[in-house]
């Protein structure tokens, strides 16, 4: 086997572990939006069984060969190759951490895990919830133990979801941002809040579909690459650039909520259709960690969602489906969606106090993983944490730390990349304002000279290039929170005058 005929072999054995993904992926999806409730259990078992086979394809003998005949021929690789060959290597170290027994039950407790992550929170039950999430817990200790037994537990769950990431790094970023982000809160709740009435009207659920067709249209989602559902939590999903789903969720009365799903969403949708196409179908196809996914998601939602200009944009048809909304005036709904004030829930906390909801996750989630907590007094630790930071008092499971899906799938580690992300967006934003004219360009309605300055320095990289690199690219600079915190001040002053 020369070099040539091994670069063919890995480029089949990727397709092969996409099929097996593709496959998984749409069950998980058909799972979440049209199936049944008891469907858990037989997609359950075919997911087990189709995580056992691929678990075989990545694992046997001939693809561990494949992966040590490359490795022994790294310098005749280009570097696309090579960080494939780095990419495998680690997924492989996580594969072989444990028998494929225990990795088939592990696939299907992220089935069972959903499920009753679902019917806990309608019931309010965390109870109900707790064995599961122990088993969760347990499970992600016995990978870091396996994989990666010189660093803590926590370590190498922040490095799953951006790579590189320590609690150290997180530590000096959370502080960081507390620092100027705790003062800033005091003084907008001193200012006193915006009439918000303009977010509350009634907005018909048929209109609001219709209304997520518009916004897709208008931060130019391709929408024969590209499709949306409706779940509980909205999520995306990618199968290949040619195939990505995103869901959101109506609330008669609250259409931002939705309109802001749609959007985040969308951003990140937009960063997997413009992933270059000579990746598809390899490792190193879809967005590079979710750290700079967020990065995407948060910039549409926020930077460009949530400016004077996009509101101006999509006013006048959000007012034509809903002619309460024409009452109010652009300055209004742009005021009401951006009110900043401690809340609940995470995915409809305002810019401002977003980051103190990841502290929350952030210091939970680093003892429960690397401490020894008694699982009865997690919600206790949540409610807390929760009075400590943002100064609410939480009054159910439900709206406390039953709210997210992410420990449900697994997803320890992932909170702080929200955060990241947030902070990543502002400085992309300051860099981009050097070549383009950010409020004259979503004012236009053509947000192509934004998607091409993103797509040219981040989305067309996949997974090619390692996160620090990609935000070197982009940014031209190390990465900076002073950028993030300066653009909060900034929005603040905007919206309250302070
Ligand atoms: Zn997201």
């Amino acid at each position: 086997m020369d070099v040539r005929e091994a670069i063919e072999k890995l480029n089949e054995l990727e397709l092969r572990e996409f099929a097996y993904n593709h496959a998984m992926g749409i069950l998980y999806y058909d799972g979440a939006t049209g199936a049944p409730k008891r469907s858990a259990e037989p997609r359950g078992k075919t997911l087990g069984i189709l995580a056992g086979e691929a678990y075989k394809i990545s694992t046997d003998r001939e693809a561990v060969a494949l992966l040590d005949f490359l490795r022994e021929h790294s310098d005749e690789l280009d570097a696309d190759t090579l960080r494939r060959v780095e990419l495998r290597e680690k997924g492989l170290k996580e594969l072989r951490a444990v028998p494929v027994e225990t990795y088939i039950e592990y696939t299907e407790l992220m089935n069972e895990a959903d499920a009753v992550w679902h019917e806990a929170k309608e019931k309010s039950d965390y109870a109900m919830f707790e064995p599961v999430l122990k088993r969760v817990i347990d499970f992600t200790k016995l990978f870091a133990e396996k994989v990666a037994p010189d660093k803590s537990p926590y370590d190498y769950c922040l490095d799953k979801y951006e790579e590189g990431l320590t609690m150290a790094k997180c530590d000096e970023f959370f502080a960081k941002l507390r620092e100027r982000i705790v003062p800033l809160v005091k003084r907008v709740e001193a200012a006193g809040q915006p009439d918000d009435s303009c977010a509350k009207v009634l907005f018909p659920v048929e209109k609001q579909r219709e209304f997520s067709d518009i916004l897709m249209a208008k931060i130019g989602i391709p929408r024969d690459r590209c499709a949306i559902g409706e779940t509980e939590h909205p999520f995306t999903t990618d199968f290949s650039r040619n195939d990505v789903r995103i869901t959101t969720h109506y609330h008669e009365r609250a259409f931002l909520s939705s309109m802001y799903s749609v959007i985040h969403e969308g951003g990140h949708a937009l960063y997997e259709l413009g992933c270059d196409p000579k990746f598809s179908y390899t490792g190193l196809s879809g967005g590079v960690t979710m750290g700079i996914h967020e990065s995407q998601s948060r910039f549409f939602e926020n930077v460009i969602g949530r400016s004077r200009e996009f509101i101006g944009l999509i006013y006048p048809d959000a007012a034509r489906l809903c002619p309460e909304l024409g009452k109010y005036s652009v300055e209004e709904l742009y005021r009401a969606a951006n009110r900043a004030e401690p809340s609940l829930i995470r995915t409809e906390a305002d810019e401002l106090t977003y980051a103190l909801h990841v502290m929350v996750r952030y210091d939970m989630e680093r003892q429960m993983i690397n401490g020894a907590v008694d699982m009865k007094e997690l919600p206790e630790m949540w409610n807390a944490l929760y009075k400590e930071y943002l100064g609410v008092t939480v009054p159910d499971d439900k709206h406390g730390i039953l709210q997210d899906s992410h420990w449900a799938g697994a997803g320890i580690g992932y909170f702080p990349s929200y955060a990241l992300g947030s902070a990543y967006g502002a400085q992309f934003l300051a860099k981009m304002r050097e070549s383009l004219d950010f409020e004259k360009t979503v004012a236009s309605g053509d947000l192509a000279p934004i998607r091409d300055w993103l797509g040219e320095r981040i989305w067309k990289y996949a997974s090619s290039r390692k996160p620090e690199w990609i935000l070197e690219n982009a940014m031209e600079a190390p990465f900076d929170p002073k950028y993030y915190l300066d653009y909060l001040e900034g929005k603040m002053k905007d919206v309250y005058g302070i």
